[in-house]
């Protein structure tokens, strides 16, 4: 299939997953059933529409951005024709198994380091406000992210797939790993606020980075922000 062709449909499932999921919390939790909702609020904060505006056309930008990587990835870095499980060895179906996982843990350490880098003054206002300007996010803002921070999100899986094998359809399902994991981030709900979550990044972690910006810069772990004391949970 021609790139082009590719593109507009990585672009279109985007669309369509982010007006779908992202669209349709939001829409349960702050409009349709938002009187029974608001108990589990972790910001009373009052969500403008121009803060819904500027999430949406935002993370529009982010998912043409996005598209253009994700093509370029498939097109011409990850290796073509590629199966790893094709002799059955058992090492193949192991780093099968455990590529995600494997996956999940080079972000969060590289989106930690990449993150608070961004809080530093020089870099703060140029690239990074543009996703602060939600103080209290909702799920729109899954990818209201400045075009330059756009790309500081993938990036890091270029040199991944260069040396390591990383089938495609391994690719595809750990931006669907990481696009749930910005929407669990962006909730701004708290179903369980009496329970002390020691592990897991939780959607109170990252409201209250937004509200606090000093404090709760990981992404899926608590690790990094508990190892350099970072973590915040009030
Ligand atoms: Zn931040
Ligand atoms: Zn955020």
């Amino acid at each position: 299939m021609e790139s082009y062709k590719i593109f507009s449909l990585i672009f279109l499932f985007q669309i369509f997953r982010y007006l779908f999921i992202s669209g349709g919390l939001f829409a349960l939790f702050y409009m349709w059933k938002s009187p029974y909702f608001k108990k589990y609020y972790i910001q009373t904060t009052i969500i403008t529409k121009l803060q819904i505006k500027t999430e949406v056309i935002n993370s529009l930008i982010s998912m043409l951005i996005l598209s253009i990587f994700y093509i370029l990835l498939l097109k011409y870095f990850i290796k073509q024709n590629f199966s790893l499980i094709q002799n059955f060895a058992i090492y193949q179906i192991i780093w099968f198994i455990l590529t995600i996982p494997f996956m999940i843990v080079v972000n969060d350490f590289y989106f930690y380091w990449m993150h608070r880098t961004l809080h530093h003054k020089y870099f703060y206002r140029r690239f990074h406000l543009t996703h602060h300007l939600s103080t209290n996010p909702t799920p729109l803002a899954s990818f209201s992210f400045h075009p330059v921070e756009t790309i500081l999100e993938v990036i890091w899986i270029f040199p991944l797939v260069m040396i390591l094998p990383i089938e495609k359809h391994l690719l595809i399902g750990y931006a669907t790993v990481s696009f749930l994991n910005n929407v669990k981030g962006h909730l701004s709900l708290d179903f369980f606020p009496n329970y002390t979550n020691r592990w897991i990044n939780s959607s109170r972690h990252h409201s209250l980075h937004h509200k606090n910006f000093n404090s709760n810069f990981g992404l899926y772990f608590l690790f990094w922000d508990k190892l350099l004391k970072t973590e915040k949970i009030n």
